[in-house]
């Protein structure tokens, strides 16, 4: 099928509409991003094949960014690419380097912003077989709702002695009485209601679509009170304006129900963002949906991946109301580059994430069995099979083939 045949997906209101032969940008990535692109759509073609039999299939069309586009265009983020994606509602992409400390910003956080996809959606389910940590990670199943367009990551800063940041010390420091010392870096952390409740409306829409147990807001809200505290208190404002009929929060639990959930509602609740890393790690299965603010959400992605295998079995997806882009939770890892050795289920994951999205469920389940087949009877590519006594360890591209074997 050709990119002139292929047609776009669409929204009726909120409804997504999905053809048969949808054109669906990708990003290949930097570093080991191509390694586990390539294995990821030979897997999800083989899927869609295999549960439609030719009445549906995938027209992907690639799009630049990160080094290839450099190389290409002399730009790192072309305008055309996130015009596309903008277009074609749903993409996928692999991970894009960022330098630390200077240089380009970073343009997974670039495509965020731009696109407006203010909800990253991580969730960790343990696949049985992988090598874990836990002492018993089967009870780890939950969903993270990271804000994904402000806080820290507004990019709003400045380096220590540059005019601005000077200027705003003697601004905070005068008209404010503060004591900043001339040598500071400036870094400024916005918060918004509006960002607040968008992402956490989602969470809790996602927690009653899924039948969840719990929804936790997860903040630093009694040190930073007036973003991450306020991020704490709108998400209890929303909940009892939008979902009283469902929510049920901590306080009334214990108040009103003796401490019982009553059944078919959802429990409410907030933890302080250190004792919340203890916790998920004690006693997982207390935890759900998460809705937490930017940093917060970066942390505890990968803390909670290792729980399940590491960032190499993460998925991830980055949503607005309109365009939904799909990504390993991982970055380019440069050591392993076109080595063939990395896991490529990260990828594989999100793309199960982006069929499901699309309503493609049946061709998404299967890529589920295949895979959580593969890793039973024990081939593996080098990161699980250190852990793994017994294991057969193989290649991205071999575990890809022995997937598309189990389908
Ligand atoms: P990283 O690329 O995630 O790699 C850290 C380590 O994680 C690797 O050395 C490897 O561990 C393990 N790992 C990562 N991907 C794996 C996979 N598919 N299979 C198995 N193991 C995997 O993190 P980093 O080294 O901190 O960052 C490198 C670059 O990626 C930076 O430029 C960063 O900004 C960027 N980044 C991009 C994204 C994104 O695009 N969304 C996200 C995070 C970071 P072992 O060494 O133990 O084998």
């Amino acid at each position: 099928m050709s990119q002139e045949q292929g047609q776009r997906i669409t929204y009726e209101g909120k409804a997504i509409r999905v053809p048969d032969y949808p054109v669906i940008p990708f990003i290949e990535g930097d570093g080991i991003g191509p390694d586990i692109w390539r294995a990821t759509q030979r897997v999800v073609d083989a899927a869609v094949e295999k549960s439609y039999g030719g009445r549906r299939g995938i027209v992907w069309k690639e799009v630049l960014a990160g080094e290839k586009a450099f190389n290409a265009t002399g730009q790192w983020l072309p305008q055309e690419t996130l015009e596309t994606l903008k277009e074609y509602k749903v993409g996928i992409k692999g991970p894009l380097t960022t330098p630390v400390g200077g240089g380009i910003r970073s343009l997974n956080v670039t495509i965020r912003q731009e696109l407006d996809l203010y909800a990253c959606v991580r969730p960790v389910r343990y696949i049985a077989g992988v090598p874990s940590p836990m002492r018993a990670p089967e009870k780890v199943d939950m969903v993270i709702f990271r804000e994904n367009t402000e806080d820290v990551y507004a990019g709003i800063e400045w380096p220590s002695g540059s005019p601005e940041a000077l200027k705003l010390i003697q601004f905070l420091n005068q008209e404010l009485k503060r004591n900043i010392s001339d040598t500071a870096g400036i870094g400024i952390k916005p918060i918004t209601k509006e960002g607040s409740e968008r992402l956490i409306r989602r969470a809790i829409q996602y927690a009653v679509d899924h039948n969840r147990r719990s929804v936790t807001l997860m903040h630093k809200g009694n040190i930073m009170k007036f973003t991450e505290g306020a991020f704490r208190d709108w998400g209890y404002e929303l909940a009892a304006r939008e979902f009283s009929q469902v929510i049920v929060t901590e306080d009334a639990l214990y108040k009103e129900y003796d401490g019982k959930m009553p059944a078919g509602k959802i429990l409410l609740k907030d933890r302080i963002a250190d004792i919340t890393f203890q916790q998920v790690l004690l006693r997982p299965s207390e935890f759900d949906v998460i809705a937490c603010p930017n940093l917060n959400g970066d942390y505890l992605s990968d803390a909670l991946a290792a729980q399940v295998g590491g960032v190499g079995m993460a998925p991830g997806s980055n949503i607005s109301d309109a365009v939904a882009v799909f990504e390993a939770t991982h970055g380019t890892a440069p050591k392993y580059a076109n080595l063939d050795k990395v896991n490529p289920s990260s990828l594989i994951l999100s793309a199960i994430m982006m069929l499901e999205h699309m309503g493609w469920s049946e061709a998404g389940e299967r890529i589920r069995k295949g895979l959580e087949a593969t890793i039973a009877a024990k081939v593996v590519t080098y990161d699980l099979a250190r852990q793994t006594a017994g294991a057969r360890e193989v290649k991205t591209s071999e575990f890809a083939t022995a997937i598309i074997e189990a389908l």
